[in-house]
């Protein structure tokens, strides 16, 4: 098994999966509420060099999602079947193979940075290069995607918080039952 657990103690991040909570674009609970965090062993060691980088600036990482299980594309693509902000499926999104993460900046007490709409907010704002928002939010989403870029990760140009491993399609898709991550109910 290539993934790994991202922990608050071994990571310095805030784990703050909004999947296990009803407060998502579903109004409704994704994941089991105690669900744990996992990342592909080669993203983790990319989350790692991305914490360092935030932490010499004096910032902190919020996970919002990480691995979710091809069971909980399902479920996300059934509730909102939009291309431009969620993956098919039946192509499989690189959050099922788990080389993507959503996350964002924070303050080093856990606050987060404006970064000018929620996650998960499907709007043209939420795009990279807006100019639509105010100066401070594009700043911070600069700054998160130096940060993350820098640290071995591609963006995605119609959600600031989504970061994923180049060449994710050469990973493996994952089944909660075939990953052992025990997150959905
Ligand atoms: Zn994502």
């Amino acid at each position: 098994m290539s993934l790994v657990e991202i922990t608050p103690q071994h990571y310095d991040v805030q784990i703050d999966l909004k999947y296990a909570t009803s407060d998502n674009f579903t109004g409704k609970r994704v994941y089991r509420k105690d669900a744990r965090c996992f990342l592909h062993k080669e993203a983790a060691a990319a989350l790692e060099r991305a914490i360092v980088l935030a932490k010499t600036q004096g910032y902190r990482l919020c996970i919002y999602d990480a691995f979710r299980p091809s069971e909980a594309q399902w479920k996300l693509w059934e509730h909102t079947p939009d291309p431009g902000f969620l993956a098919d499926p039946r192509r499989g999104s690189p959050h099922s193979r788990g080389v993507a993460v959503d996350l964002g900046l924070c303050r080093w007490d856990f606050t987060p940075l404006p970064m000018g709409t929620g996650f998960d907010e499907f709007h043209p704002r939420s795009h990279h290069g807006r100019l639509d928002i105010d100066a401070q939010s594009q700043r911070n989403r600069l700054l998160l995607m130096g940060i993350m870029t820098s640290a071995g990760w591609d963006f995605y140009r119609n959600e600031w918080w989504h970061y994923q491993l180049f060449n994710s399609r050469s990973y493996a898709l994952y089944s909660d039952k075939a990953a052992g991550t025990g997150m959905m109910d």
